[in-house]
């Protein structure tokens, strides 16, 4: 990413930040090739195509400080982008809360937003049980997932875990593996695969998720991550 990067901006969202009145960020690129992915044209797509260039976005948030109370910063994976810091740094500047999403891959570039005060919440992708991992977002090596984990565990920022659960990449033994790996989480989401209309491995059908496998696979994670929670559907 450079002078000419590219973004995406959704104006409002009372979804993306728990409890706030947000816009949300969308940061081009990512390292992962999740075949759920539901949204593949940030993932693969043209840069060019997105619409706002850094500037733009920084003054939507001057206009809006006093009628937002949160800006969400996402990708992709924005932290492959030197932006992310920037734009948190600058959102915070302006006295905004600043929530950040990542794949947990870079944990040098996560632990250096923190231990600036950039970010005030972090939600982590948890893809899959440790074993599952490569085979579930296309990747080779997941310690670096690991350190992001145990760094978020030991408490420097407010985060959240959550997985998007498949019918056909999960089971109720990968709950188990995530409940003993992220054992005490304070707060750790399952959501239910749904279909975009557009997913990065193409076909979505493979990947829906019957409500009884999501009560079976919050019950596995539940002993050891009692705050387990599913998020997104009225069971
Ligand atoms: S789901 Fe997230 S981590 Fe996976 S490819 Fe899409 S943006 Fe990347």
């Amino acid at each position: 990413m450079n002078s000419d990067s590219r973004f995406g901006l959704q104006k409002l969202t009372l979804l993306d930040y728990p409890g706030q009145v947000a816009c949300t960020i969308f940061l081009h690129g990512c390292n992962f090739r999740c075949p759920f992915c539901h949204n593949p044209a940030l993932v693969t797509g043209s840069e060019e195509a997105l619409e706002y260039s850094f500037a733009d976005v920084l003054a939507f948030l001057e206009t809006r400080r006093d009628r937002l109370d949160a800006v969400c910063i996402t990708g992709g994976e924005p932290l492959l982008h030197e932006e992310s810091g920037l734009l948190a740094e600058a959102a915070k500047g302006m006295g905004y809360l600043v929530k950040l999403d990542t794949n947990g891959s870079l944990p040098a570039r996560l632990k250096a937003l923190v231990a600036a005060g950039s970010v005030d919440y972090v939600a982590m992708d948890i893809k899959n049980a440790q074993e599952k991992y490569a085979a579930t977002c296309g990747i080779e090596h997941w310690e670096p997932v690991r350190e992001s984990a145990e760094y978020l565990l030991s408490g420097p920022v407010a985060y959240e875990f959550r997985t998007t659960v498949t019918g056909n990449l999960h089971e109720a033994a990968d709950f188990v593996s995530i409940g003993r790996w992220l054992a005490g989480a304070k707060r750790y989401y399952l959501q239910g695969f749904r279909d975009s209309g557009a997913i990065l491995g193409g076909d979505a059908a493979p990947f829906a998720v019957t409500e009884e496998q999501l009560r079976s696979f919050l019950a596995a994670v539940k002993p050891f991550i009692p705050a387990a929670e599913i998020r997104g559907v009225d069971l």
